[in-house]
């Protein structure tokens, strides 16, 4: 009977275990979870905030004890491990240890906080887990908030702006890039991004880095910036990015960068240690390197890979590919590629309508990186165009792409850059 040990229960670690379980009814799963709550879905933290869903459906598997009934679990809660011994199938926490056949490390990534004056002020917060969400949406509804400051133009950042202008609270953004969304736009897409934003009433102000964080004895909050720029409010949110959940790595011998390095297969350089989800850098397929992509639906799929071969099966994950997509305020971005990867020579191609606002790059033959705005309903089959160019890029779309593509609107001259040919 074969022992298998998940480290971290969110959507990676639920998937996994679901699919060893699918696979093998006899084997014994042992889940190991620093919180007590069951797998949720982050992402729809801020969704919970601003009143769109209740509580209970962050959590998309269903609550613990069923999840640990159906797929029959030992969870263990509220146990942080603390070190893993790969040569010995070895996982220690406080106080004991446990031995493994085949072990999964799916603890996701935290939110930054970094060690700058004030960030551990009242009225300063970070959104990450089910506490910070219900914290915020407590502060909110008990009208505590009257305007808000948000730092960093990220995916995350943009939702908690969201939440506080859908409740009339004056708010503004500010980020220390030039632009918006700047990991993942162009500065074309960007302005008009920030164009919107400001005609719904937040005031943005890019290029300015935080230097410290001030509280008056009114109890307001003023982010004092490096350039000596100052903006008030009465809670300011940090959003400026993520770190992996790998520090009880550090002894192990498992190769890393920030995450855990594997490959397709979601293997990591030891016989019988996968890696899946936020806390792993899987290979890219557009840049062939290792590269830490921590979306919603790679942490499922990877999952899911990793639980099939710890099954014994041989699965691959070959959709690792940079995806930012951004929906707020009746407005939607996506970009998919790498924006990093495009050059000055590079050809590109741009349109406008009522619609759309479409800017992709192309470099020889490899598309780089596409833009879109206004595409929600079209961001699967144009991502999944992508992934094909990428594995072949000689390869034409297929007809049914074009004709979906044509049927929602977008330009000839897109499909074209796409691989798409004339059909007339
Ligand atoms: C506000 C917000 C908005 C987002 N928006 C989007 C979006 O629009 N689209 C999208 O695709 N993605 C989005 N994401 C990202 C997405 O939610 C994550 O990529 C995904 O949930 C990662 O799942 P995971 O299982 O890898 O990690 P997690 O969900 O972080 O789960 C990891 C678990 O491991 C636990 N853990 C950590 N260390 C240990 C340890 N030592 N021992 C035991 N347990 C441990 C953690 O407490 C946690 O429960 C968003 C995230 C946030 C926070």
């Amino acid at each position: 009977m074969k022992k298998i040990a998940i480290i971290g229960f969110g959507g990676a670690g639920y998937n996994a275990a679901r699919e060893v379980r699918q696979r093998d009814a006899e084997a014994v799963i042992d889940v190991y979870s620093d919180t007590d709550t069951g797998p949720y879905n982050p992402m729809l933290t801020t969704y919970y905030v601003k009143g769109a869903i209740p509580y209970e459906a962050l959590f998309p598997f269903g609550n613990l004890e069923t999840i640990q009934k159906e797929l029959n679990l030992n969870v263990y809660t509220n146990r942080p491990v603390t070190a893993l011994a790969p040569g010995e199938r070895k996982v220690l926490f406080d106080g004991g240890e446990a031995v493994y056949d085949e072990i999964l490390i799916s603890t996701g990534a935290s939110a930054v906080m970094p060690p700058i004056p004030g960030l551990d002020l009242p009225g300063v917060f970070k959104m990450r887990t089910a506490e910070d969400a219900m914290e915020l949406k407590r502060r909110l509804d008990g009208g505590e908030i009257r305007s808000g400051l948000v730092i960093g133009a990220s995916w995350v950042g943009i939702k908690i702006v969201e939440d506080l202008v859908e409740r009339n609270i004056p708010c503004t953004l500010v980020d220390g890039a030039e632009w918006m969304f700047y990991v993942a736009a162009f500065q074309e897409t960007a302005l008009r991004a920030q164009r919107d934003l400001e005609a719904k009433g937040v005031k943005v102000a890019c290029g300015q880095m935080l230097d410290h964080i001030e509280r008056a004895a009114d109890g307001r909050l003023t982010a004092v910036m490096q350039g000596g720029g100052r903006f008030t409010a009465d809670t300011v949110a940090v959003c400026i990015g993520v770190k992996m959940n790998t520090g009880f790595l550090r002894d192990s011998g498992i190769a890393m960068n920030r995450g855990v390095l594997v490959d397709r297969h979601m293997r990591t350089n030891y016989a019988g240690v996968y890696a899946a989800g936020d806390c792993c850098e899987a290979v890219d397929i557009q840049s062939g390197a290792h590269r830490n992509i921590g979306v919603w639906f790679n942490a499922n799929k990877q999952g899911a890979v990793a639980g099939a071969n710890m099954a014994g099966g041989r699965e691959a994950f070959d959709a690792n590919v940079l995806v930012n997509l951004a929906r707020y305020l009746d407005y939607d971005f996506i970009s998919i590629g790498d924006v990093s990867a495009c050059g000055p020579e590079d050809e590109v191609y741009e349109y406008e309508d009522a619609r759309y606002y479409i800017r992709a790059v192309r470099g020889g033959k490899d598309i780089r990186c596409i833009n879109m705005i206004g595409s929600a309903d079209s961001n699967g089959v144009v991502k999944n165009a992508f992934i094909k160019a990428i594995e072949n890029p000689e390869a034409e779309l297929d007809i049914q792409t074009i004709c979906f593509l044509r049927k929602r609107g977008f330009p000839d001259g897109f499909i074209n850059f796409l691989g798409g040919r004339s059909l007339d």
